[in-house]
């Protein structure tokens, strides 16, 4: 009973780190070698109105998936959104091939998890991040601007390209064995997948998913939605994932659903302040103005309708909370 008490008292804390999880393959297993190596881990995942992935209720599906592997460790799920929105809009370190600031980005959310690190009172913070993986954010000099940017220099610890990289506080304070680090570098993801087979790890997404703002058709909506929008807001993002979008020479938007699917949502996702228009007694697509130009609106649904339209044609035309019929005949002498 005694030795017992004794051994209970005695044993050693463990050593906290907060990981930013997103789901994938390198961040589940630069999660999996810190536990390997007895710390403690807490798990921290952003998600952003720009994410592909498939939200469950528990949230981001690949990192529950990720999470439950790695024997449930804890984790905190941070929503990004107008903050994010604005540094999408203005990055310092501008855009890759898309509209997508991954500098900026990691830079922000290693701060979020820097917070949380604090909170925790955690030792470091870890990514999966592999130098020379991608083009923008993982060489190293974009390594090194995200750790001094961050405020956190010395206390990012990335497990699966440590031994290419200087020693951070962790390794030199001996609370990580960095002999035990790997070396991995570039696109190549051979050495993860065996790795991965080798722990077991499996049921990952495949890393072309995760950023819509890498996109280069949505990263053209994203541009001229930022150049028009006099205050931007996450609210206005979904709108941007559907249809498609023609801006008026007078600056007015029209967007297009381009099926059945996307008709419905087009109903469900308008603001108060746009315009709803859809074929009443015809098969056509519904379109949503954001402005004034309501020939420009009807002229797309011309556009875009299959098949000969009647001269009796009409649309319904929803605008704050009234509803009025416009008939075809009146705009379109075809
Ligand atoms: S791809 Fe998207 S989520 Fe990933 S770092 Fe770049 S901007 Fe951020």
């Amino acid at each position: 009973m005694d030795e017992k008490i004794h051994s209970s008292k005695t044993k050693k804390k463990k050593t906290k780190a907060v990981g930013l999880l997103s789901g994938g393959l390198d961040s589940t297993l630069a999660a999996k070698l810190m536990l390997e190596q007895g710390i403690e881990v807490y798990a921290v995942n952003f998600t952003s109105p720009f994410c592909t992935c498939t939200p469950k209720k528990a949230g981001c599906a690949a990192v529950v998936t990720a999470v439950k592997g790695l024997g449930n460790i804890p984790l905190k799920q941070v929503a990004l959104r107008d903050e994010y929105l604005e540094m999408v809009r203005n990055p310092k370190h501008g855009y890759g091939s898309g509209m997508n600031p991954c500098i900026d980005c990691r830079i922000l959310k290693i701060q979020k998890a820097g917070e949380y690190l604090h909170k925790i009172d955690a030792a470091f913070l870890f990514t999966g991040e592999v130098l020379g993986q991608r083009p923008m954010s993982q060489h190293k000099q974009a390594l090194e601007i995200i750790d001094r940017e961050s405020g956190f220099k010395g206390y990012i610890l990335r497990p699966l390209s440590a031994a290419r990289l200087e020693p951070t506080e962790p390794e030199l304070n001996g609370l990580v064995d960095r002999s035990k680090l790997l070396g991995i570098t570039g696109r190549s993801r051979k050495t993860q997948i065996s790795l991965a087979d080798e722990k077991g790890i499996n049921n990952y997404p495949c890393p072309a998913g995760g950023c819509l703002l890498t996109d280069s058709h949505f990263a053209k909506k994203m541009r001229d939605y930022l150049t028009f929008s006099k205050k931007p807001s996450v609210r206005d993002i979904p709108l941007l994932k559907i249809g498609r979008h023609y801006r008026h020479h007078n600056g007015d938007k029209v967007i297009v659903a381009r099926n059945e699917h996307e008709s419905k949502s087009l109903k469900d996702l308008c603001h108060p302040g746009d315009h709803l228009l859809a074929p009443l007694n015809f098969s056509g697509p519904s379109v949503v103005l954001q402005g004034t130009s309501i020939p420009a609106a009807v002229e797309k649904i011309v556009r875009y309708t299959k098949g000969p339209i009647r001269k009796t044609a009409a649309i319904i035309h929803r605008f704050g909370g009234k509803e009025d019929i416009i008939c075809l005949r009146d705009y379109y002498n075809g």
